[in-house]
């Protein structure tokens, strides 16, 4: 029988495939005990499973691409090494001998007593390894329990050519199957700006969030559809919507082809206004992609991607191998470098610096720049990492989530300590590098034009600046219906930073999501906007648009929009703006 269920469509596209799913589900811990007779047995079974979970993780290290661009090796091979540890080899075996329990629940009573143990420690790298010892022991529950699958594994070799069904996916595990060639997925959570479905429109990777309770109703290998223009799966289509959507396919490759003509023109309206039009990237391979579309210019690499799925801190060669690739690739155009953002939904290097999981408000707490000011660690050999690279193209480095001058005047300390670093070392560095400042903090979109005189630009975050402003976690699909780029609150902000920057004569791009979205470049523009940076995906649409406007008219529109209260009033003005 066919049918449809409906999320949010986050990535636009269209896909046909099979569906692999991946479950995150915790197994169920059934806790009996064993007679005395059958202790030795329970032990043996115990230790199979121990021995299963080794073959896995060997083979699924055999599996891992020799061109991986992320450290998987080793991320494997944490986990062999807990299997060689006593504490959950032996431990658990002297616990059913104790106790006459079975395995399960030895191995439940062993984990919680290490976890715990890991929670009390002072140091936030140990402190996070916890997630490790779960990870293996979830591993060994499931075999216990009958699993014969090796269950979700970013290295899965079938993942090629099928549509992923999970509840919740990382924007590691994204990685991982982009990778692995997926066609396309469907999540029961996440939001249209959580990090997740920012990389999945970033690759081209048609995507639905927020597909609650799908998961009972479809099946491995099921046929399904997804189009992530409405948001909606259909399971087990009949032939009339297949054929239907293979002709949506095919319409949408010859748009594509047909937009591809305007790569190489200027972007610039109708009546003569150049505008900036750059790319967000996460990877230095998206260079490829920012070629296709003919971008001349990076306006944000977000770098925290380098800290993703592994086990180990990149070190200062490994930064400015990947940025001097970017550099190379833009042969002279401009390239915004944004310092790590790490916290929140950017869960990396299991969350060592940051109080992962514990931490009860991640999105509020150490994040992005207060994290590196507070880890050196971190933020020293990534600055070093900049600065060097300043030397070979036109870098730019812009810092994420300020609140206020204060933390500017900190990274701004610290970045005059390495150059005198670099100098004394005879490195090579731009001494007039530019040090921009992102606009996410409402805070800081309040007071733009105090902040503006003590940078050389600004670029506004709406993804963070609408969550911020509003309230509402970007990544949580139960509030996904008050995320609007619309809101006047937002609006106003967003007015109040072009303002303020334009009075002190500092350029102020868009970075956020808002920019890569078709529906608001009109609006944006008659706000003022004159630099835009989008996701490779949506780079020609949005050069299309601009090109197709007049710049005439729209200010006076925008004016007509920040005076507006209702939302519903607010998108038919915008509706006949774009018409
Ligand atoms: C933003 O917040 O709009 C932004 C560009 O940063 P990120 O999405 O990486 O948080
Ligand atoms: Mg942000």
């Amino acid at each position: 029988m066919s049918f449809s269920l409906h999320g949010i469509g986050v990535s636009k596209g269209i896909a046909i495939g099979k569906v692999h799913i991946i479950n995150h589900d915790p197994v169920e811990v059934n806790e009996y005990c064993v007679p005395t007779l059958h202790l030795d047995k329970e032990v043996a079974r115990f230790e199979n499973a121990l021995a299963t979970a080794r073959q896995q993780l060997l083979s699924i290290r055999d599996r891992i691409p020799k061109d991986a661009t992320v450290d998987i090796a080793a991320f494997i091979d944490a986990h062999l090494l807990m299997l060689d540890d006593s504490l959950l080899t032996r431990v658990p075996i002297d616990l059913i001998h104790e106790h006459q329990c079975n395995a399960e629940w030895a191995l439940k009573m062993q984990c919680d007593s290490i976890i715990q143990i890991f929670e009390g420690m002072e140091d936030p790298y140990l402190s996070a390894r916890k997630n490790d010892i779960a990870q293996v022991v979830t591993r060994i529950q499931r075999i216990l329990h009958g699993y014969t699958d090796i269950e979700f594994e970013p290295v899965e070799a079938e993942l090629a050519n099928t549509i992923v069904l999970a509840d919740d996916l990382s924007p590691a595990d994204t990685i991982f199957m982009q990778h692995h060639g997926i066609l396309a997925f469907a999540t029961e959570y996440g939001g249209t700006t959580s990090h997740t479905a920012i990389l999945a429109r970033s690759l081209g990777i048609p995507a639905i969030v927020g597909l609650r309770r799908a998961h009972p109703y479809i099946q491995p290998d099921d046929t399904v559809i997804v189009d992530g223009f409405a948001g909606v799966i259909f399971v087990s289509p009949d032939e009339r919507s297949l054929r239907y959507y293979r002709m949506r396919q095919r319409e949408e490759k010859r748009y594509r082809a047909a937009l591809s003509k305007i790569k190489t023109a200027p972007t610039m309206t109708r009546d003569g206004t150049p505008i900036t039009l750059h790319v967000n990237i996460e990877f230095p391979e998206d260079m490829a992609a920012v070629k296709r579309v003919g971008g001349d210019g990076i306006g944000l690499y977000r770098t925290e991607f380098l800290f993703m799925n592994r086990q180990t801190l990149p070190d200062e060669e490994e930064h400015f191998d990947a940025y001097s690739r970017v550099i190379r690739a833009l042969k002279g155009r401009p390239v915004t470098i944004r310092t790590l953002d790490m916290g929140a939904d950017k869960q990396v290097v299991d969350s060592r610096f940051h109080g992962g999981s514990s931490v009860t408000n991640p999105a509020l707490g150490l994040r992005a720049i207060r994290l590196c000011l507070k880890a050196p660690k971190l933020f020293k050999p990534q600055l070093r990492a900049i600065l060097r690279a300043s030397a070979l193209g036109q870098v730019r480095m812009m810092i994420p989530m300020v609140c206020g001058l204060q933390e500017l005047v900190q990274v701004r300390n610290i970045v005059e300590e390495i150059r005198t670093e670099l100098s004394i070392q005879s490195l090579k560095f731009n001494p007039d590098m530019p040090f921009g400042v992102m606009v996410e903090v409402p805070a800081m979109a309040i007071c733009t034009d105090l902040v503006a005189p003590y940078v050389d630009f600004l670029s506004v975050g709406t993804n963070d600046l609408i969550q911020y402003t509003l309230a509402i976690d970007r990544g949580d699909e139960a509030v996904n219906y008050l995320y609007d780029p619309l809101h006047p609150a937002v609006l106003r902000l967003i007015k109040m930073s072009i303002d303020g920057a334009t009075k002190v004569g500092k350029p102020i791009s868009m970075c956020g999501e808002m920019a890569s979205d078709s529906r608001y470049v009109r609006l944006l523009l008659g706000l003022g906007l004159r630099s835009f940076s989008v996701n490779p995906e949506a780079f020609l649409e949005i050069k299309k648009i601009i090109n197709n406007s007049n710049m005439k008219g729209l200010a006076r529109f925008a004016k007509k929009i920040l005076k507006t209260s209702s939302q519903a009033d607010i998108a038919d003005l915008l509706e006949t703006i774009n018409a």
